[in-house]
């Protein structure tokens, strides 16, 4: 038996969280606890004050992460879960690890230079105001990180093993199918964020297919929702985005407005 836990992405599209529970005993507390996705709350301030609640479960409790690519939404509060107790293996393709490595401390700083801004000028109800987690801990949270390629069946408990499938959505991202053996075999498609796999022939370069294969099939669908009520253009989006980075304003903005760090907070936004 199989339970999920939608713990983010669910009512909002920032926060992925699933928790997966297998062999317990049906209150979802016991058995094999397998997290797949550790993404960050973005956008307003009642989501993003869900990034200070725990975990329904202690976090050294969780057997591993599955981790679908490098966006913030889905691996955000991974230095989070690791402060919280966290010791597993996180797995990932390697591109997305080698961009974890580099957003993930980025985060950090992010985290520290709002709780800095935040003391200065007393903008917070809370004092002091402390970052979420710190770029020492987002480097720290590395060492838990192991490459598994595409394809490869990896073996996370008895019970339980998984595989990436390419997701075509940005460097490294895959979809995880998770395979539950016991008195019924099930198979579970998480697919992270999909990319636009059928207009590769507009990018040179990109995935040319993204999911399972023909006659390959799932027993459980977990689909990420966010433009399923658009179509994407068609058009090669290429001419129009060097456009926006050669417009003159902009770089005259860039160079006369260097960011100064005390200027507004930021936020990462992804999808
Ligand atoms: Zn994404």
């Amino acid at each position: 038996m199989a339970y999920i836990q939608f713990l983010g992405a669910a009512g909002t599209v920032t926060g992925s969280k699933h928790l997966l529970n297998v062999s317990g005993d049906g209150t979802g507390k016991t058995g094999t606890q397998i997290l797949i996705d550790c993404g960050i709350f973005q956008g307003k301030k009642e989501w993003r004050e869900r990034n200070w609640q725990d975990v329904p479960i202690a976090a050294h409790e969780i057997e591993c992460l599955i981790l679908t690519h490098a966006h913030l939404d889905h691996c955000g509060w991974i230095p989070r879960l690791v402060k919280q107790g966290f010791r597993g293996p996180v797995y990932a393709t390697p591109s997305t690890i080698d961009l974890c490595s580099i957003i993930l401390p980025d985060s950090g700083h992010l985290q520290e230079e709002d709780a800095a801004f935040h003391n200065k000028f007393k903008t917070s109800k809370h004092d002091p105001a402390l970052p979420l987690y710190t770029l020492e801990e987002a480097q720290e949270c590395l060492q838990y990180f192991k490459p598994v390629d595409f394809g490869v069946v990896k073996q996370v408990s008895p019970d339980v093993s998984f595989r990436f499938v390419h997701a075509a959505h940005i460097l490294g991202s895959s979809m995880a199918e998770v395979t539950v053996n016991g008195s019924q075999s099930k198979r579970l498609l998480f697919t992270g964020d999909i990319g636009r796999v059928h207009d590769q022939h507009t990018a040179p370069g990109k995935v040319v297919y993204s999911g399972p294969q023909p006659g390959e099939m799932a027993d459980v669908l977990v689909m990420e929702s966010t433009y399923g009520n658009r179509n994407h253009p068609k058009t090669d989006p290429r001419p129009e985005l060097a456009t926006i980075i050669r417009k003159p304003s902009n770089a005259v903005e860039a160079s006369s407005s260097p960011p100064s760090l005390w200027s507004a907070p930021r936020s990462s936004y992804s999808c």
